[in-house]
């Protein structure tokens, strides 16, 4: 695929090959879909009953019950965050970036779902408000909230620079989790996870396909807003990278704090119920 040594040569049908119409993977039209409109209608009334700032590289755990709503708020500058996401009352349920990225899309808006890993698969948190929905996709391919890339961590670091960094969002979320659960940083490690990049913009360029990330369009006063599917133990890290416009995995990047705010609105959603583990039998059978 990366064609760098010129090794193989092309079958003679080899345009004919490429242009076969792909198709979809996951077609969604079976997929039950949220109904939005009651979740929206949900917010009337509602209470904020709690905040959490998340200082600059560094992370912080929420809680958000199931039936409630939390939204993830840009303040004083251009900020990603990395979420996870865990069921509250038991953390081997966790966010799965890579099923919610094969039936959504690489990038989320409003609408999208986040669901959990097997074989729990079900939806964590529905993306109820997204102010950067505008941005849509960019002439590099470009969009915002992706499930397309995972954390920034520092085996990778030092994989490529040879350097000890303690603040990528991996070993944030660490930290964050370990103090929330009162349990030691490396017996927690394993739960973290691949993130959703709140705020962050990102993409593959069409010549190498390889990942990359741009100056994110986020300013104070935008936020990304989900309604709690399931009881959630959520935490983010406000990224060492910044707005990602230039690098991660230092202390060089201007960094500013994010907000994480809980609403309880007075009722829940009109026909909503929280929605159970995945049907599947576990057979496996022959
Ligand atoms: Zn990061």
């Amino acid at each position: 695929m990366k064609r760098a040594a010129n090794e193989v040569t092309e079958p003679q049908d080899a345009e004919a090959r490429r242009r076969i119409p792909p198709v979809i993977c996951y077609p969604v039209d079976t997929l039950p879909r949220p109904d939005l409109a009651s979740y929206q209608a949900a917010r009337d009334g509602w209470e904020k009953v709690d905040e959490v700032v998340v200082p600059p590289r560094e992370a912080r755990c929420f809680h958000v019950p199931a039936g409630s709503f939390f939204r993830i708020v840009s303040i004083e500058g251009p900020q990603v965050g990395d979420l996870n996401l865990w069921a509250a009352e038991d953390i081997n349920e966790r966010f799965f970036s890579g099923k919610t990225r094969a039936l959504h899309g690489t990038h989320l808006s409003t609408g999208d779902q986040l669901w959990s890993c097997l074989p729990y698969l079900r939806p964590m948190a529905t993306i109820t408000h997204d102010t950067l929905d505008w941005y849509g996709f960019d002439g590099f391919g470009g969009s915002v909230h992706d499930v397309i890339g995972t954390r920034c961590d520092p085996y990778t670091h030092k994989l490529l620079s040879g350097d000890e960094y303690h603040h990528c969002c991996h070993s944030n979320l660490t930290r964050a989790l370990a103090d929330r659960l009162g349990k030691p940083k490396l017996e927690v490690e394993p739960a973290v996870h691949d993130v959703l990049n709140v705020f962050m913009c990102t993409g593959f360029t069409r010549d190498t396909g390889q990942y990359f990330m741009k100056a994110s369009p986020v300013r104070p006063g935008d936020y990304l807003e989900f309604f709690a599917e399931i009881d959630l133990l959520g935490a983010l890290s406000a990224c060492p990278g910044g707005d990602c416009s230039a690098e991660h995995s230092s202390d060089v990047a201007v960094c500013h704090p994010l907000l994480v705010e809980v609403y309880r609105p007075k009722a829940p959603p009109a026909g909503w119920t929280s929605p159970t583990r995945n049907g599947y039998s576990r057979r496996h059978e022959d």
